[in-house]
């Protein structure tokens, strides 16, 4: 059973579906960024950036041990807990390991530009005191889309921080989002996000599908009018691209967010062409045995 931890949170708070069972240890409140246009978490008036007092994560961590029983993972939010800087994050870390001993992963979510200002060797002193899995929103390999969407990071700026996480022993997941350039720019999408992928082999690679809260058409006043919203199929055959252009070692594969109409699992390359089978399945079969219906989606 989940007990609800001891913490004011200012809500709402945002958590990777993997770290459903973590204690979110919420360290930083918003989105040091918060540009995307596509991004609709931190939009709320008391969700303006700014980072929590260190005295009351503290407090925090130390309430937590207080009531609940063994704590095996921690999730730091909100948006970027790495904006913090190393001192801070350092001093976290050694209060979760004083105060909730059981702790065997410490993760949060990662924008590439707070990697700029620390060292590998900071990183690897991080990973040394729990912090073992980053979350980056890649988004797109593709430095147009990723210009278009205001992301504020290009390809080198990605690539530059997975490869600083892998070379301080950190794990990483890349987030790429179907659909994300539309039909004009499916194909370079696709292409551009493979070779980032394949650069920096993340320990785990998920999709989600690009959705609308506000409306395609408020969408398209900020990416440009060349945006043209992707199809059920047209988004199937992105991921044939993507996937068939995968080189990957060992990662672990997940397109099973909510949002995706087809779902995939497994281990890269291992699993390519039993997962490229199922896409080919889906593009050329009856698409309702291997497609979610948009009731199943559950957005
Ligand atoms: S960096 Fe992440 S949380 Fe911040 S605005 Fe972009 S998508 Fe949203």
């Amino acid at each position: 059973m989940y007990i609800y931890p001891p913490i004011d949170y200012i809500e709402p708070v945002f958590r990777p579906p993997s770290e459903a069972n973590s204690l979110i240890l919420q360290v930083t409140n918003g989105c040091s960024w918060n540009n995307c246009t596509f991004c609709e978490m931190y939009t709320e008036p008391q969700k303006k950036f700014r980072p929590k007092s260190q005295a009351d994560i503290l407090d925090d961590i130390k309430r937590c041990a207080e009531s609940l029983g063994a704590v095996r993972r921690v999730f730091l939010a909100d948006g970027d807990a790495m904006a913090l800087s190393f001192n801070r994050l350092k001093d976290i870390l050694l209060a979760i390991k004083e105060y909730l001993p059981s702790v065997t992963r410490v993760s949060s979510y990662c924008l590439p530009r707070n990697l700029k200002s620390k060292t590998v060797e900071e990183l690897a002193e991080l990973q040394s005191l729990g912090l073992s899995l980053l979350y980056v929103g890649a988004e797109s390999g593709n430095d147009q889309i990723l210009a278009k969407i205001d992301k504020g990071e290009t390809f080198d700026s990605t690539v530059d921080a997975l490869l600083k996480i892998k070379a301080a022993g950190i794990k990483s997941s890349v987030m790429i989002i179907n659909g994300m350039g539309g039909v004009n720019y499916s194909e370079q999408h696709a292409l551009d996000s493979a070779r980032l992928v394949n650069e920096t082999q993340p320990e785990y690679l998920a999709t989600l599908v690009l959705f609308f809260r506000q409306g395609e058409a408020h969408f398209r006043k900020e990416f440009g009018d060349d945006f043209i919203k992707s199809s059920q199929l047209q988004l199937i055959q992105e991921m044939q691209v993507l996937l068939s252009n995968l080189e990957l070692e060992k990662t672990i594969f997940r397109s099973d967010h909510a949002s995706n109409y087809l779902v995939l699992k497994g281990v890269l390359g291992r699993d390519k062409a039993k997962l490229l089978s199922m896409i080919d399945g889906a593009i050329n079969q009856d698409r309702s045995v291997f497609l979610r219906s948009d009731r199943q989606r559950g957005l």
